[in-house]
């Protein structure tokens, strides 16, 4: 099969946020697609995110350069993410606590390896079909998951915003699941921060595929069509096209 080419845009916008603590990497050359949503308050948020998308692409070419199978250069860079959050969140003052989510996807040898820690997503918009290649780790999605309560409860739950994974979390024993799948020519992987999924719908995404012909363009589309809707936080997305040389 003939190698696909990416054409990758990315874009974030500060809303009404006083600032923007998403950080995002949109790196064709080493093939990294990141998007990193921060916490904490104060500095605090924007330092994880930074140190995410500082940490994150580096320690995956180092190990993938050392030829570690692409699935676990994955884990063991976010793993390599939250050990450095943790270390530089133990100077904080008392009683702040920094981190970040993280939702990462690399292309190696026609496979694209895609994982997400926290609530930042991944969908695969193909043809009509969109699908969402991350969980959410939030409380609400996780009582939904285990049966507790319905869809409907966990969109209005209180515990939708709280996080029980991410990067900067001591507790993070397992580490993320990594979605692998071999891209096709016209696919189009969107990375987004909830500032941005929690305003977009799949047929946003399907509409969207077939109208814009650059990544650039549609990433912007995307955030701007989020803040039109409403949405008060900050808003990233990353867009990644797969097509023929
Ligand atoms: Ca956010």
């Amino acid at each position: 099969m003939a190698d696909l080419v990416v054409h990758v845009g990315g874009h974030s916008a500060q809303g009404l946020r006083p600032k923007n603590e998403d950080r995002f990497v949109a790196d064709p050359k080493r093939c990294v697609f990141l998007v990193a949503d921060g916490m904490g308050g104060q500095e605090c948020g924007e330092r994880a995110s930074g140190l995410a998308v500082e940490i994150i692409p580096r320690a995956l070419g180092d190990l993938l350069a050392a030829q570690q199978a692409p699935d676990l250069a994955v884990r063991h860079a976010l793993e390599a993410a939250n050990q450095a959050i943790i270390a530089a969140g133990r100077y904080q003052a008392r009683g702040r606590r920094m981190g970040t989510t993280a939702v990462l996807a690399v292309h190696q040898a026609n496979r694209v390896y895609v994982a997400g820690i926290g609530d930042s997503r991944a969908y695969l918009v193909r043809g009509r079909q969109v699908e969402q290649l991350t969980v959410d780790h939030t409380l609400a999605d996780h009582l939904e998951r285990s049966g507790t309560i319905t869809a409907e409860q966990a969109r209005n739950s209180p515990w939708r915003n709280i996080l029980y994974k991410f990067l900067g979390c001591a507790e993070m024993t397992e580490g993320p699941d990594v979605r692998p799948f071999t891209p096709e020519a016209g696919d189009r992987l969107v990375l987004g921060s909830d500032g941005l999924t929690n305003y977009i719908n799949d047929e946003d995404l399907i509409i969207g595929a077939v109208r814009f012909t650059r990544s650039q363009d549609w990433a912007e589309h995307l955030v701007q069509l989020a803040l039109d809707r409403g949405s008060r936080d900050n808003v990233t997305c990353v867009v990644v096209a797969f097509e023929k040389e």
